[in-house]
């Protein structure tokens, strides 16, 4: 290939051409190049443009301005801060004014700010202050609060603090804005740059300039070290992971510091599931083994009845805080009904015992009458004149009154007492039986003693997971009294109250222990019937009936009086809701009823 004349030096254009604002523009040169190097019929090759262009230009090649070059770079300036911001913004200036001796006083100048400490005191104070005002999507003020105490406590030299903390600021400026106005807030014109790619050789997880070292920071203080309870070295290990996390410091153990740490972690889990696990099954001893204990203590039975239920299962704190406030509940009304009973046996205790003071006083007022009447005899005996015996008469005649009045008064105290005593007797059978009723309340119905709603509701749940443990079938039937309104209007409504107690009687005689029935609504019951599939369901209902009319109803006049009913039954499908189920035994029921009642059909 032929190679280029060299392109002769010419004198610059005139002035006006070229030194005007315009002329100095790259596309001007640039267009009055490519026309000179047309018009010097000089081949377009780059070095030749480049010559010419300079040429033009009338500054020597080695002076171009890298503006491109230099953009890119002012690109991947920091700004997050305010300092930041200022310094990018200088940089940006001097690369506008495409002048050398202004980048070189930027340049200059940044150095100087970065050996005087990064950035001065009053700058870091002012971000600080700043960065803790601004509000954060993922970081609260008490967060801040306490993530800058914690560079704060742990007394670290000037310069360590200094480093610290503009690593709080930072991490601080690149979590998240909490609103769109980030550096509106932060005053400053222009909005964050985003955060810096991590330096070669950094983890990228723990980069000093990612939002996640707060956070797990956060986590090592406020997670891992509650749990870690007094094991003193796995604390002392996270609270230095934390301080270094904030600090913004890079140490390349980070990482499998916090593997043994998180192994650490899973070994206390479980051994604390285990102390729970063993602290279970001794809570359920206990519980079992007083049942044994207290054997006629029936209102202890029933607190029993209903701690050893929420141990059964697996344990679940909502369970833990409803028995805790049902015992409570328990404890109380028992604790006022007790107090009330130990008054009403103190109070016959006094009765007593005045009853028995009442009698020696009698039998003193009729041991003193005995004595009257043998002086009196021996008087009458040795009495020689009528003046004598009716003197012996006269205090014949005033004992014998005196002691049939206090015998009367006694005899009518004695009543008095005696009825006390019978009210007493009365009133402390009746607290009695209260405190019975009390523990059992809670979950049985007062009337017939099946359970209640409440109770039912917890028998469903305990069932349905048992089902769903060991994958056996669960029945539901629901009961309806046939034509019990007519019962009622006929024989009356204690009557009805009556029939109703003998059937739950029958139904759970009848069935298995394991089955539960509870009063749903006025004459309808539930009968739950676990590990029973909806064959065996409708035999055990039908046997039901059969016994139903065996152990015939006696009205309390005596009349012997059948009472039928007619039942659904439906099984429950893994997944469904108790609720759906019963509505499907209902309808089964409703079905039964209008194939002329006292019968009892499956659900489809
Ligand atoms: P069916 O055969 O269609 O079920 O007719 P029924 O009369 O049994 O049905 P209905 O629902 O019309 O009447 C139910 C009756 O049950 C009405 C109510 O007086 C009575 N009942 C509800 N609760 C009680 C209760 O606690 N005691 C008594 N004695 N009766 C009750
Ligand atoms: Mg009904
Ligand atoms: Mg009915």
């Amino acid at each position: 290939m032929k190679p280029s004349p060299p392109i002769k030096p010419r004198r610059p254009p005139p002035k006006p051409r070229y030194g005007d604002a315009d002329s100095d523009s790259p596309s001007r040169l640039a267009r009055e190049t490519l026309r000179q190097l047309a018009l010097r019929k000089v081949p377009p090759t780059p070095d030749n443009y480049r010559e010419l262009y300079f040429q033009i230009r009338g500054s020597p090649d080695d002076d171009v301005f890298p503006t491109r070059a230099l953009k890119a770079i002012a690109g991947t300036l920091p700004r997050a801060t305010v300092a930041d911001l200022r310094n990018a913004q200088a940089f940006d200036a001097a690369v506008a004014s495409g002048k050398w001796q202004e980048l070189h006083q930027v340049i200059v100048d940044l150095h100087a700010s970065r050996n005087s400490g990064d950035r001065p005191w009053e700058a870091l104070v002012r971000d600080l202050i700043l960065q803790f005002e601004r509000p954060h999507a993922e970081l609260t003020q008490a967060r801040k609060r306490e993530a800058l105490n914690h560079v704060l406590d742990a007394h670290p030299g000037v310069d360590i603090l200094h480093d610290r903390l503009s690593a709080l600021v930072r991490s601080w400026s690149q979590s998240g804005s909490a609103g769109a106005d980030t550096m509106a807030a932060a005053g400053t014109p222009e909005s964050p740059a985003p955060p810096s790619a991590p330096r070669p050789g950094q983890d990228a997880a723990v980069a000093p300039d990612t939002p996640l070292r707060p956070l797990l920071a956060g986590l090592l203080t406020d997670g891992v070290l509650p749990l870690a309870g007094n094991d003193e070295p796995l604390s002392r290990e996270a609270r230095a992971l934390s301080d270094i996390l904030l600090g913004g410091g890079v140490q390349a153990d980070i990482p499998a510091r916090l593997e043994r740490l998180v192994a650490r972690m899973e070994q206390i889990g479980e051994e604390r599931h285990a102390v729970r696990e063993a602290l279970l099954a001794l809570m359920r001893l206990i519980i079992d083994n007083i049942s044994e204990l207290v054997i006629d203590d029936s209102w202890l039975h029933g607190q029993l009845t209903m701690i050893s239920e929420t141990f059964s299962g697996p344990l679940d704190l909502r369970m833990l805080d409803s028995a805790s406030q049902q015992l409570r509940e328990v404890i109380d009304k028992q604790g006022r009904l007790k107090r009330e009973l130990i008054e009403a046996q103190d109070h016959l205790k006094e009765m007593l015992a005045g009853f028995i003071d009442r009698l020696a006083e009698v039998t003193v007022h009729t041991s003193d009458y005995h004595d009257l009447l043998g002086r009196s005899a021996r008087r009458i005996g040795e009495a020689t004149n009528i003046a004598d015996l009716s003197e012996v008469v006269g205090e014949l005649l005033a004992g014998t009154r005196s002691a049939q009045e206090s015998t009367l008064r006694a005899g009518q105290e004695l009543i008095e007492l005696r009825e006390r005593v019978d009210d007493a007797n009365q009133e402390i059978r009746r607290l009695q039986s209260e405190l019975d009723a009390a523990s059992r309340l809670m979950r049985h119905d007062s009337l017939t003693g099946a359970l209640n709603r409440r109770g039912l509701d917890e028998a469903l749940a305990r069932e349905i997971s048992r089902m769903n443990r060991n994958g056996t079938p669960l029945c539901i039937a629901l009961i309806d009294i046939d034509n019990f309104k007519k019962f009622n209007d006929t024989y009356g409504h204690g009557t009805g109250d009556e029939a109703l107690c003998h059937l739950t009687r029958t139904v759970t005689e009848t069935l298995r222990p394991q089955d539960v029935v509870a009063r749903y609504g006025g004459e309808e019951f539930i009968i739950l019937l676990p590990d029973t599939p909806p064959k065996s369901a409708n035999t055990i209902l039908m046997r039901l009936q059969r016994e139903l009319t065996r152990r015939i109803f006696c009205a309390p006049d005596s009349e012997r009086l059948l009472i039928t009913f007619s039942a659904g039954i439906a099984q429950l499908s893994p997944g469904e809701q108790p609720e759906a189920t019963i509505a499907r035994a209902d309808k089964a029921m409703y079905a039964a009823k209008r194939a002329g009642k006292n019968r009892v059909l499956v659900a489809v």
